[in-house]
């Protein structure tokens, strides 16, 4: 039975459901299929666009496992690894960093099998664990790299009504349609300087999923040593507003039409990330912008040596793609860079600008 008439059987049953409870049931389907990244698919991140974004990353891990004070054995860990592109190219340039590769053990946290199959293929050659949850992995110092995960996570929406704040559900109308009504919890919890400015209509976002995965990975890292990187597109600060988008060959699209056919995400709170990252005791750097970030790293110097003695169109094409990643009316701007690491590491790779908190 396909997605849709399952949950509309659910809601008929047993009444409408949480925009988190419709979001986590299209994410299961929708990477199930396996298919959804590159030209052909539905969207296209960092890693596919040039693979000089997974080789400024895998150099950031290389350099921030220097900091660590170069352990012998240590945990590669990424989640949502996609089609395993990024890590692949990581793996490929922190390798010229002695000992960095010998040291690592590579985990990928990935639930949808077919990926899990093209993440196989892309690592050919390297010996890696899978995992449905971080949770999974085992302990020890850990260098963890999320692009474009936390996005795919479930949120919960609360509009501001003229009886307080209410949770958005989805339902189905009389024809057989999806569509956005209020649901039965109220949250006590919204922040006061959100609430005393929202006006009524306003939605405010929370994900319980987000701030559990940043808690629990925050407290694993202040026990047994490490650090987590997380870009994905955002907000710097808490704020009012509805993020919940749908895309579907590379366009916008409904999010209640066709449930689990096109990848739902939301923008991620890295305000919220951050200061659920401090309070486990862990140290933040940023957020920064994507463009800086990766710009202080290095990736125009990279992209000008892979540009070099390759003919005019190949190398228009690498520093096109490496243009879009940083320029601001690209993804320089929107994508956000935070790192949370053990209290002891004194600095961080890319974040000069902002110094940590
Ligand atoms: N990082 C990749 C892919 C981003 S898409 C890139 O930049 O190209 C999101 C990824 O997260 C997919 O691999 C998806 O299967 C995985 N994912 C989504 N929700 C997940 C969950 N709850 N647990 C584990 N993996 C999840």
């Amino acid at each position: 039975m396909r997605l849709a008439e399952t949950l509309k059987e659910r809601i008929r049953r047993a009444g409408p459901i949480s925009v988190a409870d419709y979001m986590e049931a299209c994410a299961n389907a929708y990477y199930a299929k396996g298919d959804a990244f590159g030209a052909g698919g539905d969207f296209i991140t960092a890693p596919e666009i040039s693979q000089t974004f997974g080789e400024i990353v895998g150099l950031w891990c290389a350099v921030t496992w220097q900091a660590l004070g170069s352990p012998k054995a240590f945990r590669l860990i990424e989640c949502g690894p996609g089609r395993g592109t990024l890590m692949a190219d990581a793996l490929r340039a922190a390798a010229r960093v002695p000992g960095f590769k010998d040291a690592a053990r590579i985990h990928l946290v990935e639930r949808s099998a077919k990926l899990r199959e093209k993440q196989r293929e892309a690592l050919k050659g390297e010996v890696v664990s899978w995992h449905d949850d971080i949770d999974d992995v085992p302990l020890g110092v850990a260098i963890v790299v999320a692009n474009e995960f936390l996005d795919a996570l479930p949120i919960r929406q609360w509009e501001k009504t003229g009886r307080g704040w209410i949770e958005r559900a989805v339902d189905v109308n009389a024809s057989g349609a999806f569509r956005f009504t209020r649901g039965a919890a109220r949250d006590l919890d919204i922040p006061l300087a959100i609430s005393a400015d929202a006006k009524e209509g306003a939605i405010f976002e929370t994900s319980p999923a987000v701030i559990g995965w940043t808690r629990a990975l925050a407290n694993r890292l202040v026990e047994h040593g490490g650090a987590a990187l997380v870009i994905d597109y955002g907000h710097t600060a808490t704020a009012v507003g509805d993020t919940l988008q749908a895309v579907k060959a590379h366009r916008y699209h409904s999010a209640l039409e066709d449930p689990g056919e096109a990848d739902l995400t939301a923008h991620v709170d890295f305000e919220a990330v951050g200061t659920a990252a401090r309070e486990m005791g862990a140290k933040v750097f940023g957020p920064v912008p994507q463009g800086g970030w990766l710009a202080r790293l290095g990736i125009t110097v990279r992209a000008a040596q892979l540009a070099a003695g390759k003919d005019e169109l190949k190398a228009k094409e690498i520093e096109g793609a490496v243009r879009r990643l940083v320029a601001p009316d690209g993804m320089g701007l929107l994508f956000k860079v935070l790192a949370f690491t053990h209290p002891a590491l004194e600095a961080c790779e890319g974040f000069e600008q902002d110094a940590a908190r």
